[in-house]
């Protein structure tokens, strides 16, 4: 059994073919760069549009597969940007129409968490999801996904970008941040955000900007800001493991790849007993081997969405979805390797 998956919620569109036992067998990725500034919802759309019939070529020579060997077809339908979404989504229902196949509508953040599960083996982690435009901490529970903690601004991947920016870089700023903070060893006071299970980013980019504006050098500021803002993640991710009752953590999106973030969230779990674990950057970052995944997942434990009811949502909710394949105790399936 094969599903094929598309990803396309923000800068990233990407097509994934996985089997049932998510042996990633095909990921084909490219990603919208805007000229300048932040992304252009627009722009990135077009710029899907014009990548996904290559990508799915790559995806099925990679794979090795002919169309009528794949066996379902999965679609991110939010949370995301609505052009971007209706870019991937309109190709996957294309594909389900033409090849006459399955179509597995799948939430974005379940994704997260589904790959990571599937990779760990990991039954019952929390995800800790720190990307550009998301912030949560989601665990488990009757049925559904739950968002157990989140940002209540911006998304921390954003205030990286926003920052970086802000001080004359380019985007990603991220990894250029992780870069520069290596250099640094003075630690700024900056304003810790942590309001229970939640977290802020707007001050700490206020206070920041500030500080630079009196001449703080910009390593000792990356290494101030990482310290500070990753605290608050594994803060956030160590009372929701408290309340819970839970042991392992599994981590997902861009910012997560960050080694700083991966060593404190580590530290702070086996602190407590139990296992990290963080899929490999391909799987880590959007990608379409999740969808491809959760698809499947969907396709062992539901009916397929018929296409007139397969609208995109961009602010689906991540406990607005049903899991239907936890309710059925479907365990993950631990792959060998990934691309
Ligand atoms: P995503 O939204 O999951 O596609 O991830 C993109 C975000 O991840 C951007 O905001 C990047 O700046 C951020 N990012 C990527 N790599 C790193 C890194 N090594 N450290 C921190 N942030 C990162
Ligand atoms: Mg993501």
């Amino acid at each position: 059994m094969t599903v094929l998956g598309i990803e396309s919620t923000a800068h990233t569109c990407s097509v994934g073919i996985v089997d049932e036992r998510a042996e990633v067998l095909a990921l084909a990725s490219d990603m919208y760069r805007p000229p300048k500034g932040g992304i252009h919802p627009r722009e990135a759309a077009n710029h899907h549009v014009d990548r996904l019939p290559e990508l799915l070529d790559r995806a099925l020579n990679q794979a090795g597969l002919r169309p009528g060997e794949i066996d379902g077809i999965s679609f991110a339908q939010g949370p995301g940007l609505g052009p971007c979404l209706r870019a991937g989504a309109t190709v996957a229902r294309a594909l389900s129409l033409a090849w006459d196949r399955p179509l597995f509508p799948v939430n974005h953040c379940v994704s997260h968490i589904e790959i990571a599960r599937a990779l760990s083996g990991l039954e019952d982690p929390i995800l800790l999801y720190a990307s550009g435009g998301n912030t949560q901490v989601i665990a488990y529970a009757r049925g559904r996904y739950r968002v157990l903690g989140e940002t209540i601004d911006i998304g921390i991947g954003n205030f990286l970008d926003k920052l970086w920016i802000a001080l004359g870089g380019t985007f990603p700023g991220g990894p250029q941040i992780e870069a520069e903070a290596k250099r640094g060893s003075t630690l700024h006071p900056l304003p810790y955000s942590v309001h229970g299970m939640d977290v802020a980013f707007s001050g700490l980019l206020t206070a920041t900007l500030a500080l630079a504006g009196k001449g703080a050098e910009r390593p000792d500021l990356a290494f101030s800001v990482e310290t500070t803002a990753y605290s608050m993640l594994t803060e956030i991710t160590e009372r929701a493991l408290a309340h819970r009752q839970m042991t392992h953590v599994v981590l997902g999106g861009g910012v997560a790849c960050n080694e700083r973030l991966r060593g404190m969230v580590r530290t702070m779990v086996e602190e407590r007993g139990g296992t990290m674990f963080a899929p490999p950057r391909s799987l880590c970052v959007d990608n379409g081997a999740m969808i491809a995944w959760t698809g499947e997942l969907a396709r062992r434990s539901a009916r397929p969405t018929p296409v007139a009811d397969s609208a995109v949502d961009p602010r689906q909710r991540t406990d607005k979805v049903r899991a239907p394949w936890r309710e059925a105790g479907l365990p993950p399936r631990p792959v060998p390797s990934a691309p």
